[in-house]
């Protein structure tokens, strides 16, 4: 059975303890490869490499840092039917999302931070005739990016790409759920030209290399996605260390439907908001507020079309629906669907485990579900699922939607349907969250400032935002 390689000082290396556990497809059920099982030694090993890199890496020509970048990118371009296989065989999404969103974007995000270096300037400040003072932003050393399973290549490259572009060298740790595709980039880095120890790759559990990248003391700067609570674990081991950190943590996102919206293209980008890679998208709208009058409306077109939608082979073209992560998101996400009846719940769709036929037999889909009933306080309506889950509840007035959107710990974002230019901009003002999608979802410009508020995180991504992070800013005063 394939055995996935860590990718150390440009070599693809076995753990140094030379143990691996498992790694599933989860459209079957089934272990198909093997993951190093790496641990303190093996983060060590990697902060030895990107020593060695930092000083070469660092003081690079821009250009030429940008130029092996552009070739990364090249190559996610050239091999991506491959990268779109392997993501969808290893997460258990559509083949035809992986096709259209995970491998374009991991090669957007690449080629995006490889121009953006060479157009990210500083500031000088000056003090009429006394002094003037300009900004130097210097790469920092060595970065640390941990992160989920959910959009595995998507995320790796949203961290790596400005982290590497401002000239630091970095220690990856992808999900241990989804770590294929990141070995596949390993590949490709070399084949691209980039120095050896400037990207290292180290797989394994959380609990031990995550761990193991937040206390090593020359890891300068810690850039984390995944859950809050793992978020937090994150925080209280560096920040004593006065690590730089970025959070971006979970969501429960409210998606409000005023009786003004466009009815019928609320309801297509609706289904996408809720159901997309299985609901496993931290930006899915799983709230969703619905204004009265449209309500009963919006209860059937939505039930309709949900039952329509097609669970299957993600290999298959005409799936709409794949397998969830693993097995123990899918009870997770189960244990939420029997909660919600505890808590006085409707199932109006779904709620089930789908077995199917043939290869598939044992992997683990579920039906969309959609639930009515619940308040605002219940833990069903509280508490992250990640799934295909969505609650549905109603509200008059817009300051009823606004304290329903806000009434959660979470703040990632919002989506909101109107047609009155006034509202909009007013709820945009007045929600909190990082981001609000007015008549749309998920349009994302890589410029714009990305990340949450509350509970969903610290801290911004995107654009001159990582750029900064991922730099430290120098004042040089001079004395007129
Ligand atoms: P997770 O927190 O379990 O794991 C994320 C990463 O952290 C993995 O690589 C994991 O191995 C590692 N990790 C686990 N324990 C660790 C520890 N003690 N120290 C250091 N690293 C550790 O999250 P997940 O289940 O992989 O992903 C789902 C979560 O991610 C959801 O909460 C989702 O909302 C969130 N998410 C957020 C965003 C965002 O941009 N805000 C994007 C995607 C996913």
């Amino acid at each position: 059975m394939e055995k996935i390689q860590n990718y150390i000082g440009g070599k693809l290396i076995p753990p140094i303890s030379g143990a691996y556990f498992d790694n599933y497809e989860p459209a079957k059920g089934k272990v198909y490869s093997q993951i190093p099982d790496s641990e303190y030694s093996d983060i060590d090993l990697a902060v030895k490499a990107s020593q060695k890199a930092f000083p070469i890496w660092s003081i690079m020509e821009k250009q030429k840092r940008s130029d092996i970048l552009l070739k990364l990118a090249d190559l996610i371009l050239k091999n991506a039917d491959q990268l779109a296989l392997e993501e969808s065989r290893d997460n258990g999404k559509p083949l035809k999302l992986a096709k259209q969103v995970d491998i374009p974007r991991a090669e957007s995000n690449i080629r995006f931070f490889a121009s953006a270096i060479l157009h990210f300037a500083s500031e000088s400040h000056s003090m009429e005739n006394t002094a003037i003072n300009y900004t130097l932003r210097q790469p920092i050393g060595i970065v640390g990016a941990i992160s989920p399973w959910n959009l595995p290549l998507y995320l790796f490259t949203w961290k790596i790409a400005p982290a590497l572009a401002a000239g630091n060298c970095v220690i990856a740790k992808p999900s241990e759920i989804t770590p294929y595709t990141a070995y596949s980039l390993s590949k490709l880095c070399k084949e691209a030209g980039l120095p050896d120890g400037v990207l290292n790759i180290v797989h394994g559990h959380g609990s031990k290399v995550g761990e193991a990248i937040s206390k090593h003391p020359e890891i300068k700067v810690i850039s984390f996605t995944g859950g809050t609570q793992t978020g937090a674990r994150i925080a209280s081991i560096a920040a004593p260390m006065f690590k730089k950190l970025s959070l971006e943590l979970g969501g429960k996102n409210p998606n409000i439907i005023f009786d003004d919206c466009d009815f019928d293209e609320m309801l297509k980008v609706t289904m996408r908001s809720s159901f997309a890679n299985q609901g496993q998208i931290c930006l899915c709208g799983s709230r969703i507020l619905i204004q009265k009058g449209i309500y009963e409306a919006f209860k059937k077109a939505f039930v309709e079309r949900t039952k329509q939608l097609r669970i299957g082979d993600p290999m298959n073209e005409k799936t709409n629906i794949g397998a969830v992560v693993s097995e123990i998101h899918m009870n997770k996400i189960l244990s939420y669907v029997e909660l919600a009846k505890e808590e006085g719940g409707k199932i109006l769709s779904g709620g089930n485990r789908v077995i199917l036929e043939g290869e598939n037999k044992n992997g683990w889909f579920l039906e969309p579900t959609i639930i009515e009933g619940l308040d605002n306080s219940c833990r069903t309506n509280q508490e992250e699922i990640f799934g295909p889950v969505v609650t549905l509840q109603s509200f008059e007035t817009e300051a009823e939607a606004l304290s329903l959107a806000n009434g959660t710990e979470y703040g990632l974002s919002s989506t909101l349907w109107t047609s009155d230019l006034k509202r909009a901009h007013r709820m945009a003002q007045n929600l909190h969250s990082g981001i609000v999608w007015i008549n749309c979802w998920l349009v994302r410009d890589l410029r714009t400032p990305f990340g949450g508020t509350k509970n969903s995180g610290v801290g911004r991504e995107g654009g001159f935002e990582a750029l900064q992070f991922f730099t430290e800013a120098k004042n040089v005063c001079i004395y007129l």
